[in-house]
């Protein structure tokens, strides 16, 4: 979408800086890291949020949570972490594009706030 910040950023229009990409993610890190490692994992094409999933996109869903793992991995979050998707304006959602926040490399506090 044109004017949507993250399909900039995953079409390299707006840097990041990269930590993972294939066909159908791209995985950066977090302009304003809420924990020493903060990446975010964006689907390529453009959904806007959980709200917005539907039946077709199942596999891709499952296709990004079976790759955080990795992702983790490759970070070296040995000691665990945190995956986050805000949604809607409750949940602060404040880029329309659909993105997992993960988290790690510190000891997170529960509940969120
Ligand atoms: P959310 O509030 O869940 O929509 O998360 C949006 C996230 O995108 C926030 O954590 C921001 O810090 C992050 N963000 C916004 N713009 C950029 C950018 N240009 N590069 C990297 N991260 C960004």
């Amino acid at each position: 979408m044109s004017d949507c910040i993250f399909c900039k950023i995953k079409d390299k229009e707006i840097p990041s800086v990269p930590i993972y990409e294939d066909d159908k993610i791209y995985v950066f890190r977090d302009a304003d890291p809420q924990a020493p490692e903060h990446v975010l994992m964006i689907p390529k094409q453009h959904i806007t949020g959980l709200d917005a999933v539907t039946a077709e996109d199942e596999p891709l869903l499952g296709y990004m949570l079976a790759k955080v793992r990795e992702i983790a991995e490759q970070l070296e979050m040995t000691n665990g972490y945190r995956v986050v998707i805000n949604n809607g304006e409750d949940g602060q959602q404040t880029v329309p594009h659909l993105h997992i926040h993960i988290l790690g490399k510190r000891k997170l506090t529960w509940p969120p706030g």
